[in-house]
C-alpha cells in the first residue's frame, strides 16, 4: 500500500489524538470519586441501619421513663394524702399509727423507685447521646458525599470538554487522510490494544519497542517514502520520521 508522506504523518497525528482520547476516558472510569461515593454510600446505609436501631432503644427507655415517672408521682401524692390526714388531727391514735407506718414504707418505695428512675435516665441520656452523635455523622457523610459528588461532576465536565476537543480535532484530520489508509489503521488500532500506527524512531518500532533488525532496516531504507511500512513483530503501521 501506498500513501503520501503527510498522509502517513497525519496518520501519527490522528494516533496522538486517539490515545489522548483513550486515555481521558481511563482518567474518566478511575476517578477517585467514584469509589470514595462507593464508600460513603455503604457508610450511610450502615449508619441508617444504626441509627434506626439506637432510635428505637430511646424510644423504649423514653416510655420506661415516663413509667418510672408516674409510679413516683403516684407514690408521692399518696404520701401527700397520708401527711394531710396526719397533720388533720381527725384521725384515731390507731389510725395515727398506721399512717405513720404507711408513710414509712412509701418513703422506703419512693426513694427505691427514684433509684430507678436516676438509673434510667443515665440510660435515657446515653441513648440521647447515640442517636445523636449517629444523626451528626450522617450529616457529615451526606456533606461529604455532596462535596464529592460536585467535585465528580467538575472532574467529568473537565475531561468531557477534553475529550469533546479531542473529538473535533478528530473530525478535522480524518477526512484529509486516505480513506484506505485509515481502515488499515482502524482495524491494526483494534487489535493493538488502541495503537494503530508508530513512528520508527532509528531502527525501533515506537510501537512494540522492538528494535527491527538490521536486514529489515536495509530493505526499509530502500523503499520508497510513500510505501506504507509494517511493524513485523506487531504487525502496526510504521511512519518513518
Ligand atoms: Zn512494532
Amino acid at each position: 500500500m501506498k500513501a503520501s508522506v503527510t498522509d502517513q504523518n497525519n496518520l501519527i497525528e490522528l494516533q496522538r489524538i486517539d490515545s489522548a482520547i483513550s486515555q481521558a476516558n481511563h482518567r474518566l472510569k478511575a476517578l477517585p470519586e467514584h469509589q470514595q461515593l462507593v464508600a460513603i454510600q455503604a457508610k450511610l446505609v450502615a449508619g441508617a441501619a444504626e441509627l434506626e436501631t439506637a432510635e428505637a432503644e430511646l424510644a423504649d427507655v423514653a416510655i420506661d421513663l415516663r413509667r418510672s415517672e408516674v409510679e413516683v408521682e403516684q407514690v408521692a401524692d399518696r404520701m401527700t394524702k397520708d401527711e394531710a390526714r396526719l397533720s388533720g388531727g381527725q384521725a384515731s391514735p390507731k389510725e395515727l399509727e398506721q399512717l405513720q407506718h404507711e408513710l414509712g414504707t412509701l418513703a422506703k418505695r419512693k426513694s427505691e423507685l427514684e433509684d430507678g428512675e436516676l438509673e434510667i435516665m443515665i440510660r435515657h441520656d446515653g441513648a440521647k447521646q447515640k442517636v445523636e452523635t449517629l444523626k451528626s455523622d450522617e450529616d457529615g457523610l451526606k456533606k461529604l458525599e455532596l462535596e464529592l459528588n460536585i467535585r465528580l461532576e467538575n472532574a467529568k465536565t473537565e475531561i468531557d470538554r477534553e475529550i469533546a476537543l479531542k473529538n473535533s480535532e478528530r473530525t478535522l484530520l480524518v477526512p484529509k487522510i486516505d480513506t484506505a489508509l485509515i481502515e488499515l489503521y482502524e482495524k491494526v488500532k483494534a487489535s493493538g490494544s488502541g495503537i494503530g500506527a508508530a513512528l520508527l524512531i532509528g531502527n525501533t518500532c515506537d510501537g512494540c519497542r522492538l528494535a527491527i533488525n538490521a536486514v529489515e532496516m536495509e530493505r526499509i531504507k530502500s523503499l520508497d517514502s510513500e510505501e506504507v511500512l509494517r511493524c513485523e513483530e506487531c504487525r502496526r503501521i510504521l511512519v518513518r520520521i
